[in-house]
């Protein structure tokens, strides 16, 4: 712990200087002052407490409107830190987190949301580079202030009509672009969660009997198979349902982390020859670390001698379904799929959360989980209730996900929408042809199928040796150093990890549509200004 602390904080240390960082922060809470009658006041003198206090209550909400528009501004303003990081412990000291016994002034409530921000991480600025989810596209934020505002549950056409006729049209079109015509869908807490759906109905059309008689009802021990690469969610599946995860089988990837899909095969028979029952396979479209494609088409015919369920997870590469251009042969193939989980909260840069599962066959999500609560899903109700989604899921209220990605898809246009994925993929391919020109800085692990890149940063007493797994420790050893100064600078953020085949590495990922060719120098030349003396 110790050790680390030194590392971020380093306050000598050259890269790490904060020079003028106070002045220069905006989200300064002092600089956000309600008339000094309002700033008086609580909440209990605003509406609903107070009807006539409509005038107070428009300048609360402005201001608060105020603040957040200033977090827009410095969110995509280059000269503005990422973060100003602190550890946990001096973090507590900075902010006044105590919940009072007493009700605080709306001057302090101001002020606290002013100090959230302050001290958040922008990952919508144009130099974060960390996380599949990020970019802050503003018709999606406008999106989700009108569904904070609406504030209405998903369960029921009665209370959301609106909204679900929404979702009927967008999820309708996104199984269109996967290539079905019908089929079912839902909106979902998270890729996870949609990975889980798919189990759940992949086990409830081939064992029906489960949902009423449990395990009775399988013929046999139930086992799924995955690729090495895949999302940790899928093998959570096979904890979560019973199965176990020694019944989830990962198969072995490539060298760029496609699943080599003869071993699948190979793997399905093995078990089928131990009496077990396959019954579930998981092929990933763009894996969350090196963002590889498995190929789907092969994955398909296996599944059909098999007689298993295919399930792809394109929670990650499921955006670039909307190009012309790099959907194949990435995604060739995915129309074969029984269902499909796409995450439009990562590459198509609606705000978080927005995920969603796709089925071919319509009726299965509502007959699996259907357990006609009689207080909400009334069949005497005097509308068509195939509207009332809320029995499809396992969840009671759902939130409102939909209203920002509508939003958002009508303000792009699909053609606008496509653009924004091939632009992504563009500036993929200048990262990488950039760090081949500054090959004596900068070793490419694999040519990108999607805007993961995976790279090491080689600094200035390494250039020139050979590389070898020596090297390769030596290389790893840097990457969570020039993370931490990245941070404490707050000027970059780009993750970094190890896997199965290489110690630490840096993945960087551009999905944010505010990236630039300028940021995509900027990440790679920051990279070296941090890490050249190590
Ligand atoms: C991100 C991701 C998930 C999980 O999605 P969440 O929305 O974070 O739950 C699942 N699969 C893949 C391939 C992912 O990249």
């Amino acid at each position: 712990m110790n050790r680390k602390r030194k590392l971020l904080t380093g306050g000598e240390d050259p890269h790490c200087s904060s020079q003028n960082t106070e002045e220069k922060m905006s989200l300064n809470p002092n600089n956000y002052k309600l008339s000094d009658r309002t700033g008086r006041l609580t909440a209990y003198d605003l509406q609903p407490t107070t009807v006539a206090a409509g005038s107070e209550t428009r300048e609360f909400l402005l201001k608060v409107i105020d603040v957040l528009l200033d977090f827009v501004k410095s969110t995509n303003d280059r000269n503005e830190k990422i973060l100003d990081f602190h550890h946990p412990e001096d973090m507590k000291r900075l902010l006044d987190l105590e919940i009072p016994d007493r009700a605080v002034t709306l001057q302090q409530l101001i002020e606290d949301c002013a100090t959230t921000l302050k001290y958040g991480v922008k990952t919508g600025h144009p130099h974060f580079f960390n996380q599949l989810s990020c970019g802050l596209d503003l018709v999606s934020m406008a999106g989700e202030w009108l569904t904070a505002t609406a504030n209405t549950n998903m369960f029921t056409y009665e209370i959301a009509p609106v909204f679900i006729l929404m979702e009927n049209v967008v999820l309708t079109k996104m199984r269109e672009i996967i290539g079905w015509n019908g089929g079912d869908s839902i909106l979902a807490p998270g890729g996870s969660i949609s990975n889980l759906y798919a189990f759940l109905a992949a086990r409830h059309k081939m064992f029906p009997g489960y949902k009423e008689r449990g395990a009775s009802a399988l013929p046999g021990q139930l086992v799924m198979f995955t690729s090495d690469q895949c999302h940790y969610s899928i093998k959570s599946c096979s904890s979560v349902c019973g199965l176990g995860t020694d019944n989830c089988v990962m198969v072995p990837s490539d060298e760029n982390g496609r699943m080599i899909t003869k071993e699948l095969e190979r793997l399905i028979v093995e078990r089928k020859q131990k009496g077990h029952v396959p019954f579930f396979v998981n092929a990933t479209a763009g894996t969350t670390v090196l963002g590889a494609f498995d190929p789907l088409n092969e994955v398909a015919d296996i599944c059909q001698r098999h007689n298993c369920w295919m399930h792809v997870d394109a929670a990650w590469g499921g955006g670039l379904l909307l190009s012309r251009k790099y959907r194949h042969p990435r995604l060739s193939g995915v129309e074969r799929a029984d269902s499909v989980t796409w995450n439009p909260h990562k590459l198509m840069g609606a705000l978080l959360q927005c995920s969603t599962i796709h089925f071919k066959e319509d009726g299965l999500l509502i007959s699996c989980n259907q357990m006609s609560a009689e207080y909400l899903f009334m069949t005497d109700k005097q509308y068509d209730i195939s509207y009332d989604t809320g029995d499809k899921v396992i969840q009671c209220g759902r939130h409102n996900d939909i209203f920002k990605l509508w939003l958002q898809w009508r303000s792009k246009g699909t053609e606008g929408f496509e653009r924004q994925q091939d632009r992504l993929m563009d500036l993929t391919k200048y990262q990488v042809k950039r760090i081949r020109e500054q090959s004596e800085r900068f070793h490419l692990i694999m040519e990108p199928e999607c805007v993961n890149v995976s790279f090491w940063y080689v600094p200035k007493r390494l250039r020139g040796v050979p590389h070898d797994s020596k090297k390769e420790q030596e290389l790893a050893k840097i990457c969570p150093i020039i993370k931490g100064r990245m941070m404490q600078k707050g000027s970059l953020m780009v993750g970094y990890q190890p896997d199965d085949r290489r110690p630490n590495f840096f993945r960087s990922i551009i999905s944010s549509a505010a990236v630039t060719e300028q940021d995509v120098d900027f990440m790679l030349d920051e990279i070296h200004r941090l890490g050249d003396d190590l």
